[in-house]
């Protein structure tokens, strides 16, 4: 029995989310007592294999082909489906990137199992490996465990694990070939998308005001723009905001915005889904505002306030006020 954590790079960099799965993958694995290995496919593996054996992990797989050196789903998918079924693992762990969305529930069906996805916690019981993913935008969260016979197929949410760090190991690097046909490759893979340049870098503020859909409206924005103005902080918010245009995109904090780590991040009816704690967990201080004392968000604050944000931040905003004059 063993544990693979396929590693994804991009344009020649690592995604962030590879170590973080890496660090799931290391912890399934030590619970139940089997190897864990790392698994990465491109034009130039067994250089970037050579950047992991440090890590702690028992072996590296380098899949090396060029005809992986640009992703496309049926090259991952046949390289992948040769490596497992030669090396045989029972639980294959990926991070959870767009591109692994793409590829690996295709790769789980060749195997006839589905793709355990999102996954932000796992562990062992009675033996068996359990996965915990959230539902109903974190309101649930469902265990789910997979037949008796592996392999499992599983990818990790972001920001749901620390990214593993090298820790002085020295794994070898085992080459595996596989055979690829270029017929067989049914897309061609266009220029990688690049993202505009933004003109607000959240990442080096101080402060940070960040508002939810817990506002309501476009209209009632004004309020947080006060505390944010009083408190000499920059304006951020939750996806729906910008989603529904009520602030640029460029001032979304998450997964699929900017990541920020302030001296003190104010939530302002912010539920604290996965997808937002990534991108401000990370805040030396996190204040919270929040009518619902349930709130995920709590889980993470500092200071919590529970109550209505159209009382408690007019309120805030006067005592400041009277703190500088
Ligand atoms: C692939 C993917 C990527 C995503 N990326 C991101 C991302 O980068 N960033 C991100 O933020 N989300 C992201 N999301 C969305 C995420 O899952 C949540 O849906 C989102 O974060 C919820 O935003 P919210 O907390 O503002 O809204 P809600 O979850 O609706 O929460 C609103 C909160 O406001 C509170 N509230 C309501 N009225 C008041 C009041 N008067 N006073 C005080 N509190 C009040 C409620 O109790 C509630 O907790 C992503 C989702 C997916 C699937």
């Amino acid at each position: 029995m063993s544990v693979a954590v396929v590693l994804e790079r991009r344009a020649g960099s690592w995604s962030r989310m590879s170590f973080e799965t890496l660090a799931a993958g290391q912890k399934i694995a030590q619970e139940l007592s089997v190897p864990v290995y790392a698994a990465i496919a491109g034009g130039d593996a067994s250089a970037a294999s050579s950047e992991v054996t440090s890590y702690a992990v028992d072996k590296v797989y380098s899949i090396e082909h060029q005809l992986l050196a640009q992703y496309t789903a049926d090259g991952f998918t046949a390289a992948f489906e040769q490596f497992i079924k030669s090396a045989s693992p029972e639980i294959v762990l990926f991070p959870h990137t767009y591109q692994v969305r793409d590829f690996a529930p295709k790769l789980a069906a060749r195997f006839g199992k589905a793709l355990i996805s999102d996954v932000v916690s796992l562990r062992v019981d009675n033996g068996r490996p359990v996965f915990t993913r959230q539902l109903f935008q974190g309101k649930l969260n469902a265990d789910v465990t997979a037949g008796n016979e592996g392999p499992v197929f599983a990818s990790v949410q972001a920001g749901a694990f620390r990214g593993a760090e090298p820790s002085g190991g020295s794994a070898v690097i085992e080459n595996f070939s596989v055979s690829l046909d270029a017929a067989r490759i049914r897309s061609r893979p266009g220029d990688l998308f690049r993202e505009s340049q933004r003109s607000v870098d959240l990442s080096n503020a101080e402060l940070i005001v960040s508002v939810g859909r817990g506002i309501k409206e476009k209209e009632n924005l004004p309020v947080v723009e006060e505390l944010a103005q009083a408190l000499g902080a920059e304006l951020a918010a939750s996806r729906p905001i910008c989603d529904n245009g009520w602030l640029p995109m460029e001032r979304q904090v998450g997964s699929s915005g900017q990541t920020v780590s302030p001296k003190a991040y104010f939530a302002i009816g912010i539920s604290g889904a996965i997808q937002h704690l990534v991108g401000m967990k990370g805040a030396k201080t996190i204040v919270a505002i929040n009518k619902d004392e349930n709130a995920p968000i709590f889980e993470v604050a500092d200071y919590g306030i529970v109550g209505d944000l159209f009382e408690v931040v007019p309120a805030l905003v006067e005592e400041i006020k009277k703190a500088k004059s």
